[in-house]
């Protein structure tokens, strides 16, 4: 029992012991099946040297306040004021992947939330559609880590590989944390969905599941930062031709409103609070020093910009957009 109570605090902070509802599941979803689908493809289109790297939303889901850790009520209410988001109970969080177009084929980071988020995400192969990309052109993609809103969209509904040709890649430690039976068995019902994904996710790839360790060069441009904190294995990927570079976080930084001005601030769902927090500055202040542009997940779509060093803290900087 003391176990569970501790595993469980360390995976899921403290979302379940507010009452607050988790994620929603594959498993959560049909009943909201019938509610209409609110996003339009979208995309953004930039340039790494000679590389071109695609942002492309997935939806968006509404974090509540109280999924933000470690922060006071006046810092959030200064943050979201700061940003001129209308106060309020929840912030709204796009959810994004991003495209890189190589020489051997297209790599996608992260892969959205398919079915686990409900009607407002899941779009990422509606997406592709769009953009004339079938999904058997995705040859390779590489997970930050294995939440729900990163690894659902790689499942069909019948929890088959939407993408037919791809490798899939992603930190061992991951892998292994979150298909880890005994570790399932042991968290509460309504987190077991997380590890089920998980497990689906690596049945339904099988052999062309290749975990990487520490800072792995992936080729073509492509290589990975160790960003532990989030999740046990979570990693930043870089992006890099001749001198240019793209460090894509993950969920290293997630609610740009509360975590520049306030790095120490997490969400409910870091599995190491201050490991997340250790991790954000440590890439705040390498990609402040270093001028790396940078991309994350849920920051404000499309998501691509500068961290700053303040006086007290950091600063997001939205990239000004690249016409191409
Ligand atoms: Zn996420």
């Amino acid at each position: 029992m003391t176990q569970n109570l501790s595993r469980r605090t360390a995976l899921f902070g403290g979302a379940l012991a507010l009452g607050v509802p988790f994620l929603n599941t594959r498993f959560a979803i049909a009943q909201q099946a019938e509610a209409p689908a609110v996003v339009l493809p979208t995309f953004y289109d930039r340039m790494v040297g000679d590389l071109r790297v695609t942002a492309v939303l997935d939806g968006f889901f509404d974090l509540g306040r109280p999924l933000i850790t470690n922060a006071t009520a006046e810092q959030i209410d200064a943050g979201m004021a700061n940003a001129y988001l209308a106060a309020g109970d929840q912030i709204r969080l796009p959810i994004s992947v991003h495209l890189v177009h190589g020489a051997d084929g297209i790599t996608m980071i992260d892969a959205g939330s398919g079915n686990a988020f409900g009607p407002t995400a899941g779009r990422i192969a509606a997406a592709l559609a769009t953009m004339g990309i079938s999904t058997d052109q995705i040859t390779r993609i590489v997970l930050t880590h294995m939440h729900p809103d990163h690894i659902g969209g790689l499942l069909s509904a019948e929890g088959t590989a939407v993408f037919g040709a791809a490798s899939l890649h992603v930190h061992e430690t991951d892998l292994k944390f979150w298909t880890d039976e005994a570790i399932a068995a042991s968290v509460p019902d309504d987190s077991k969905p997380f590890f089920a994904l998980a497990r689906g996710v690596s049945s339904a790839y099988g052999e062309r599941l290749v975990p990487f360790v520490g800072a792995a060069d992936l080729g073509g441009g492509l290589s990975t930062v160790e960003a532990f904190g989030h999740t046990p294995g979570h990693s930043a990927v870089r992006v890099s031709d001749g001198t240019d570079q793209l460090l894509v976080l993950g969920d290293a930084a997630a609610v740009a409103a509360v975590q520049f001005a306030h790095p120490d601030a997490g969400i409910a769902f870091d599995a190491d609070g201050a490991q997340a927090a250790a991790t954000r500055k440590a890439i705040f202040d390498m990609a402040a020093a270093d001028r790396i542009a940078v991309a994350a997940t849920h920051l404000p779509f499309p998501g691509v910009g500068h961290v700053e060093k303040t006086d007290s803290a950091y600063a997001w900087v939205p990239e000004h957009w690249q016409v191409m």
